[in-house]
């Protein structure tokens, strides 16, 4: 570990708030100090209020922001004498604490203080650094992890027991620092929880951080516990059922579908293959804020077969039956491991999942350094659903985000590079699904780069590619639950006595034969829906109202139109439901160039205008309109209709 710290880079600061901005930031940089929005920072300093008079302010890093992008903004400015006040008191609730701070800042619209707020103020240093570094921890939770630290740090570090943050904790420490604290303390120790680092100046306070945490991977490397196998026996093939299978049960235990992505990674799977992983991964985790930050218990399978009688039976022992069983937070784990699998991690969205899965991958570090070390040894598991009914995690919770009906949900969109497909990917995400978009054009692996969208090359008139796509977006985000069939091809205009065999026969290929590749490798991914399978079919006008010169297309869709009849009729008792939506005249796509248009308006004697509003309702029907009623056939909305067909036409005479 070393210091990031720049003097150039540095120069540009004015001020202590900017200083402090850039030594958070290169906290934020080294992930195995601080991870998503872990960790936290302040500065001290004097300002004018309004009538001219001195005031002592704390700048606490905000919640919702993370160190590594932190920005001046991100500071919350709280009244410091108050503060210290606070300390004098008896107790405080969480909710007490919450309504504390934020009646006491100075800017109304700054985000809500840390809750190691009151912690910071009463250390007596201008510049704090808090971080939950994962070498401290490895050492910290160790059953002797109190005498490893003393022996380590000496008189450099004040330590304190674990206790969860809050105000007990501050309140805690404001009274063991003073009583602790020498010449030459640098830092404090919270164990099972962190390291807190000060200084006169923003470098001194980050560089003594990293001398501390530089100092703790030096010990694990001397006591040989720094390196963790690494070693796995590879799996032959992983079951693509199986883990849609395990979703599903993960999803239902949940109340909700969730996402889960599957890591079979040499580091997952050595974790999961070691002998010792049932008593080493179902301790707890290594550090309060791996929790909070993924909002769960993440209550730890072994085996993907036996995990749901596992954490049942851990629930029944550890539920604390007092409380409101209402506020508990879900009880599915959010992560699984399986020697055969590595790693699972879930979560509500394909960020959530992530998230996990990074924390987790931080915790294995953790926990197999920690073991190698004296055995590993987590937070008392009463601590755990403490911190679940935590107050202010519930506060945050309730005011999460926008609605987004598909959330946790995975859909499968195919010619998802343009036209109709792509403005589908687009209304799924906005629904909050994670999508998966298939087409023969390569560019469709980089229209976006997002977590919850996988774009995949894939010929669709290959079976192979078809299941080699599917298993990719299995792995990636746990199953299915939507498939959008839209791919298809409109050939040039051809008299049947003028039609090619060969051209009739791609047409069939892609707009009819792949579509049944799809629909078949797909079902069973359907079925293990946990909210329902959906199948949304894009068809035609051509299908009521074939034109003359399109045989092949008007052909291939009523075909493709008559298999999705009989899939609704076979997949109904599998509660998949399956509709299609005839577009006609939609021009805002690949084909249909501007020269094109001109042309095909030319020939009817109509503007470029007239030609594309040519249907009842004189409306022009774009790619949009099709996507927004496919998604919308997704949903609530059509949630008890199957084998419906509906126009998307603006109005056709011939088919009225
Ligand atoms: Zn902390």
């Amino acid at each position: 570990m070393q210091s990031l710290w720049d003097d150039d880079e540095a120069a540009q600061c004015r001020g202590d708030l900017e200083l402090r901005v850039y030594t958070s930031r290169l906290l934020g940089r080294d992930k195995t100090l601080v991870l998503h929005g872990g960790g936290n920072t302040s500065v001290k300093v004097v300002q004018q209020n309004l009538f001219g008079e001195d005031e002592s302010v704390l700048y606490i890093k905000g919640s919702g922001w993370d160190l590594e992008t932190m920005e001046a903004a991100g500071f919350a400015p709280v009244q410091l004498d108050y503060l210290l006040r606070l300390t004098q008191l008896d107790a405080l609730s969480d909710t007490q604490m919450v309504n504390q701070l934020a009646t006491h800042m100075l800017t109304s619209s700054a985000p809500a203080p840390s809750v190691e707020t009151i912690l910071h103020a009463c250390l007596p240093h201008k510049f704090v650094d808090h971080t939950h570094a994962d070498a401290v921890l490895a050492i910290s939770n160790t059953p002797d992890g109190e005498r490893r630290m003393r022996e380590l740090y000496g008189d450099a570090v004040v330590i304190i027991p674990y206790v969860m943050p809050g105000f007990d904790l501050a309140r805690l420490c404001a009274r063991e620092y003073p009583r602790q604290a020498g010449a030459n303390t640098i830092g404090m120790v919270l164990l099972r929880h962190g390291l807190f680092s000060f200084g006169d100046s923003a470098r001194q306070s980050y560089e003594r951080m990293i001398d501390l945490v530089a100092r703790a991977e030096d010990y694990l490397k001397r006591e040989r516990a720094w390196d963790v196998p690494a070693r796995a026996v590879s799996p032959a093939r992983i079951d693509m059922l199986q883990q849609a299978q395990l979703r599903r049960t993960l999803s239902v235990a949940a109340g909700a579908p969730m996402i889960m992505a599957t890591h079979a990674d040499a580091e997952a799977l050595a974790f999961a293959q070691r002998a010792d992983l049932g008593t080493l991964s179902q301790q707890g985790p290594v550090t309060p804020d791996h929790i909070i930050r993924t909002k769960r218990v993440p209550m730890l399978g072994t085996d993907a077969h036996a995990y749901a009688r596992g954490y049942q039976a851990y629930f029944d022992e550890h539920a604390p039956r007092a409380k409101e069983p209402k506020t508990m937070l879900d009880p599915a784990p959010r992560v699984v491991l399986d020697p055969g699998f590595g790693l699972a991690a879930a979560g509500r969205s394909a960020k959530d999942a992530a998230i996990v899965a990074e924390l987790y991958r931080h915790s294995m570090q953790v926990m197999q350094r920690a073991q190698a070390l004296g055995g590993y040894c987590a937070l008392p598991a009463r601590d755990l659903f403490e911190v679940e009914y935590w107050d202010l995690e519930q506060a945050k919770l309730r005011k999460t985000g926008t609605p987004a009906p598909f959330l946790g949900e995975i859909a499968l969109v195919t010619g998802a590079a343009s036209g109709i497909g792509r403005a589908c990917v687009d209304a799924l995400l906005a629904r909050g699904a994670a999508v998966v978009g298939l087409d023969i054009n390569p560019a469709v692996e980089t229209i976006y780069r997002r977590r919850d969208f996988l774009g995949l090359r894939c010929d669709l008139t290959g079976e192979h590619a078809i299941g080699l796509a599917l298993e990719r977006a299995v792995l990636a985000y746990g199953g299915l639950d939507m498939l959008v069939l839209n791919a298809g091809i409109f050939a040039a205009s051809r008299k049947i006595s003028e039609l090619a065999t060969e051209e009739w026969r791609k047409v069939m290929a892609i707009n009819l034969d792949a579509n049944l590749f799809l629909l078949r490798a797909c079902h069973p991914l359907l079925k293990l829906a946990p909210g329902g399978g959906r199948v949304v079919v894009i068809g035609s006008k051509n299908v009521p109202a074939p034109g003359p010169g399109a045989a092949a297309y008007s052909a291939s869709k009523a075909a493709l139109n008559q298999l999705a009849r009989v899939a609704a009729l076979e997949w109904g008792a599998d509660g998949i439901r399956i509709n299609s939506i005839h577009p006609n005249a939609v021009f805002d796509t690949g084909i249909w160039t501007d020269e094109v248009l001109a042309q095909r308006a030319k020939h009817y004697g109509l503007t470029v205008d007239e030609y594309k509003t040519n249907n009842v309702l004189k409306t022009e029907v774009r790619s949009r309109d099709v996507a927004e009623l496919a998604a919308e056939m997704c949903g609530p909305l059509f949630a008890k209709t199957t084998a419906a067909q509906v126009p998307v036409d603006g109005g056709n005479e011939r088919v009225i």
